[in-house]
């Protein structure tokens, strides 16, 4: 049986604004408001696990030990089948260079990979989402979220961020690059993982 928030304030373990803002808008019909990991100083984790879901436990579970209030966190990444599931949780790290991310670059040396395989498209592949709600007594709830596509080149569109411009979703003729983010909100990974989490722990 999941367990329900009950609070009316719930604390998002990320530094990044704008997953705090989409999870905010997410959250704003059940009444409850969020608070990010920056207004409450708390450190970033090192994320060492080797899994969406464990990297996401890390991270909820530390700032929930670190408030005592339950916390929710979002680890996401690509899955690319013709290189055995990667850049999977390393798919920010593909994108580090000295000066800051470069996703240009990232995506330009996955693709020259991929055709280093000699494997013939379509190349198959996922975007993840896994969303943990960790509780101060250490009970967590797990929402594993997908979105199954392929990977396209060259680039395509300039809306979305990191991997957008070389993702095409099943069924669709345009890139998330291409497509208007109403519509990506709608069907992606994180869309998939939240609707989870809200049937589960809201519902
Ligand atoms: P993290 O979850 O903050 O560790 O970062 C996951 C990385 O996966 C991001 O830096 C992006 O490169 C990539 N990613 C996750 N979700 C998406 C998406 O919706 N579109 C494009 N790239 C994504």
């Amino acid at each position: 049986m999941t367990r329900r928030f009950q609070g009316d304030r719930l604390l998002v373990a990320t530094h990044n604004a704008g997953k705090l803002e989409e999870i905010a808008a997410l959250l704003q019909p059940f009444g409850v408001a969020v608070v990010g990991a920056a207004e409450m100083n708390l450190p970033e984790p090192a994320e060492t696990g080797t899994t969406f879901v464990e990297n996401a436990r890390i991270k909820a579970h530390a700032a929930a030990q670190a408030t005592g209030l339950p916390a929710l966190s979002d680890d996401s990444g690509i899955e690319i089948d013709a290189l055995g599931g990667a850049p999977g949780v390393y798919t920010a790290d593909w994108a580090e260079t000295p000066n800051g991310r470069d996703f240009v670059m990232a995506m330009t040396n996955t693709v020259q990979k991929l055709n280093e395989t000699g494997l013939p498209q379509p190349w198959t592949a996922r975007f993840c989402c896994t969303l943990v709600l960790a509780w101060p007594d250490g009970h967590d709830e797990v929402f594993p979220g997908t979105i199954e596509g392929e990977i396209t080149w060259p680039m395509r569109g300039s809306q979305g961020h990191g991997y957008d411009p070389i993702f095409q979703p099943i069924g669709h003729s345009i890139s998330f690059g291409e497509m208007d983010r109403w519509e990506k909100n709608r069907i992606s990974h994180r869309a998939d993982a939240f609707n989870k989490f809200v049937a589960g722990c809201f519902g």
